[in-house]
């Protein structure tokens, strides 16, 4: 890969180490990693384990293993040091609370004391089927000051109703959702004192200076909500390319449990990588 030029392209792939890789992670790490090649710019590898009770070490050497023999390559990583070190989610949380301190003092999250199923399920990227449903506002109006003492309460970000947001996607084409329609207030930071996925994504894909953010289709309605926080925040935008999702025979998006299609089944069966790029007609 090139070295870095100033402005150039930079992407990522930010796999979460709660299982191993599938086939549809593979196709989207690897059209990640292409479209980087041919803009000659640079891919960051980023660990996505905020996730505790999820996360096993196993998984973090198994993604690396697998990309490797994949044939995907990046430039900066948990593995390879470089510039915007730390790449572990985990050991970045000091940048994600100088975020929720600025979302904070702008007034844009306001504590919520609802402990809901969503809440709990806000760590990780709300992938097909697991969309939370419109919040229906209950905390909106609290204030820190009306909390008693003790109160466990988790930070949720106001969506401006009624407001259209839209993007242009590289795959998807012109994207348009409205806010408190289609999706609705949602959890930025958890009563537990973890950062939630969407606020951890923006505050790395940002620091990290990511012009382009390739994964899957299922997390265009995630794309809105993050497209919010970056306005909030006063950051610039990257460009999305939303992948269409590698479905089994019976069309059911793939998932942890599909383990024989994860790469690593395929290699143990005796799957070459290219073997495997060509289920998905890459060379
Ligand atoms: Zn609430």
């Amino acid at each position: 890969m090139s070295t870095e030029v100033q402005g150039g392209y930079r992407g990522r792939i930010a796999p979460s180490p709660t299982g191993y890789l599938h086939l549809g992670h593979g196709r989207t790490f690897w059209i990640a990693w292409e479209r980087a090649r041919k803009a000659g710019g640079t891919v960051v590898l980023r660990n996505d384990d905020l996730d505790r009770d999820r996360v096993r070490t196993e998984f973090i050497t198994g993604f690396i293993e697998d990309l490797k023999w994949l044939g995907v390559e990046w430039d900066e990583g948990p593995d390879r040091g470089g510039p915007h070190r730390p790449y572990s989610q985990s050991e970045r949380m000091s940048h994600y609370a100088a975020a929720l301190s600025r979302l904070r003092d702008l007034g844009w999250v306001y504590p919520c004391t609802c402990s809901r199923r969503e809440i709990l399920a806000s760590l990780s990227a709300p992938h097909a089927g697991d969309e939370e449903p419109v919040y229906a506002g209950h905390c909106r109006g609290r204030r820190m000051e009306d909390l008693k003492w003790g109160t466990r309460f988790s930070w949720r970000f106001r969506v401006p109703d009624g407001e259209a947001i839209e993007f242009e996607d590289g795959f998807a084409g012109r994207v348009r959702y409205e806010a408190g329609r289609d999706f609705g207030d949602f959890v930025v930071w958890r009563h537990d004192g973890v950062p939630a996925y969407q606020l951890a994504c923006v505050v790395d894909d940002a620091l990290m200076r990511i012009t382009e953010v390739v994964r899957g289709e299922d997390l265009l309605l995630s794309t809105a909500r993050q497209i919010l926080l970056y306005r909030a925040l006063g950051w610039s935008v990257p460009r999305f390319c939303h992948c269409p999702l590698v479905r089994d025979a019976q069309g059911q998006r793939l998932a942890k449990r599909h383990a024989s299609l994860s790469l690593r089944e395929l290699r143990a069966a005796g799957k070459q990588p290219e073997e495997v790029r060509a289920l998905w007609g890459a060379s």
